[in-house]
């Protein structure tokens, strides 16, 4: 800007007088600066906005994590008794079974059986029968 100013004055000897008496507002312009406005009430609350958004995000995650131990553990419960993992043939509706998924519709996992389902049966029977 200043080099283009300079060229101006060069050209127009005219011009130049008023670029120099114009000279010290331009200055003084470009040192102004202007402070910003701070609403302090303002800003606190901004803050405290944020500080429950970082705890809303923080229950979400937990949320989240507990949703897929969960929806995970419902699957293997689900195949320990050959069962839907939708909706363990309890919905007409369902895309997996149409309602027929219900246990036993399909083999039992072994290994999430024996995890899942024997040491029910085996308190089941202790319990109402008295066997071991
Ligand atoms: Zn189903």
């Amino acid at each position: 800007m200043e080099a283009y100013i300079q060229m101006l004055k060069e050209q127009n000897p005219e011009m130049a007088k008023y670029f120099e008496m114009m000279q010290p507002m331009m200055e003084k312009k470009e040192t102004i600066e202007e402070t910003p406005f701070i609403d302090l009430e303002l800003e606190e609350k901004i803050k405290k906005m944020k500080r429950i958004n970082q705890k809303l995000f923080a229950i979400i995650e937990e949320l989240k994590a507990q949703l897929n131990f969960e929806l995970s553990q419902n699957d293997d419960i689900a195949k320990a008794i050959g069962a839907c993992t939708e909706c363990f043939g309890e919905n007409i509706d369902c895309t997996e079974c149409f309602g027929t998924g219900k246990p036993g519709n399909n083999v039992p996992d072994f290994i999430l059986f024996n995890k899942y389902v024997q040491p029910a049966i085996l308190k089941y029977n202790k319990h109402y029968f008295n066997k071991n």
